[in-house]
């Protein structure tokens, strides 16, 4: 079993995976498929300490040739769940990745876009967040693909090829999807509906009053990160953040977290330094135990 899984993408991580690895501790980083999209976007960073006008790309070219040097993998795969169980950590991951960790520490940074009304509550009955691992429930059926960005479309294509209809609502620009059985609606959802299951989304109203609502079997919302929440049952947050102490310990024995995940403010320097705190608390715990 690994001493330690660092979930998430960004500066934190890479800070967390860093400290592990000179503390002798075994890890796994699980960063999805948009590893250090956010890192890359800074056009300029002026308020890191020893960079002065570096640009987002250049940082994140610094920081994988540091990865690689040290030889610390970060894996595509999105995690889709954390279960606290008796004394360890059972993560699952897309492509039916299941790991067990003695500790774990989230890394997941913040999503732009809020949760809709509805997607909490729906999750697991008829709402996904991870294609490959509940797409073919929807073998040839009708569903609704929310995507908050460009970097997932893959994801859409790979249910449009196992749904009979997809209803696309893309929430980013330049949208180069396209297939006979593919709708897009360029609107912006209100909520999901349901009863037992979801089964409708509906959209806001337009300047006239009309308010359009199409019926699904499911519905798949592609984000580069999900709801600390709905990712691991039973952790406490505030206002979609992570409540951690100084030591970056969660209410959950073993969970640990960093960086934007929980709270403002949202900036390298402090993201570094909580990863860097997460893992040095990682190897006192194990030390504990
Ligand atoms: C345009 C822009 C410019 C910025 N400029 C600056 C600046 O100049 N100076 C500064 O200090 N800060 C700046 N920031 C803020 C800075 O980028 C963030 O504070 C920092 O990147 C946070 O790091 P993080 O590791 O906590 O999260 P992130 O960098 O957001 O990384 C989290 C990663 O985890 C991944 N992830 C989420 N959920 C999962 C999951 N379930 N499984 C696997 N992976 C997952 C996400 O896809 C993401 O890649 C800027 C931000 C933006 C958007």
């Amino acid at each position: 079993m690994l001493d330690c899984i660092i979930i998430g993408g960004g500066v934190a991580a890479v800070s967390a995976a860093l400290t592990l690895q000179a503390n002798g501790k075994t890890f796994e980083i699980l960063g999805g498929s948009s590893f250090g999209a956010k890192i890359k976007k800074a056009e300029m960073i002026n308020n890191y300490p020893g960079l002065c006008k570096v640009s987002g790309e250049q940082f994140f070219n610094a920081l994988k040739s540091q990865l690689d040097e040290m030889q610390i993998e970060v894996k595509p795969q999105k995690a889709t769940g954390v279960y606290a169980m008796k004394g360890k950590f059972l993560v699952t991951a897309e492509g039916d990745l299941t790991i067990e960790g003695k500790t774990v520490i989230l890394c997941t940074g913040v999503e732009s876009v809020k949760p809709i009304a509805g997607e909490e509550e729906f999750l697991g009955r008829g709402v996904s967040y991870c294609a490959t691992c509940d797409g073919m429930l929807y073998k040839d059926k009708t569903i609704a693909v929310l995507c908050t960005t460009k970097s997932l479309e893959h994801e859409i294509e790979y249910l449009a090829k196992i749904a009979k209809k997809v209803y696309l609502i893309p929430l980013y620009k330049g949208v180069e999807i396209d297939g006979e059985n593919i709708e897009k609606i360029v609107k912006m959802p209100e909520r999901i509906e349901g009863g037992l299951k979801a089964n409708a989304v509906v959209f806001k109203a337009d300047k006239n009053g009309e308010q359009r609502t199409v019926s699904v079997d499911g519905v798949f919302m592609l984000k580069e990160s999900v709801s600390p929440a709905a990712l691991c049952g039973g952790l406490q947050t505030e206002k979609g953040h992570i409540v951690v102490k100084r030591d970056q310990s969660t209410n959950l024995k073993g969970l640990f977290a960093a960086g934007d995940c929980t709270g403002k403010p949202y900036q390298y320097a402090k993201a570094i330094g909580e990863g860097n705190i997460a893992a040095h608390s990682v190897v006192e715990y194990l030390a504990g135990k």
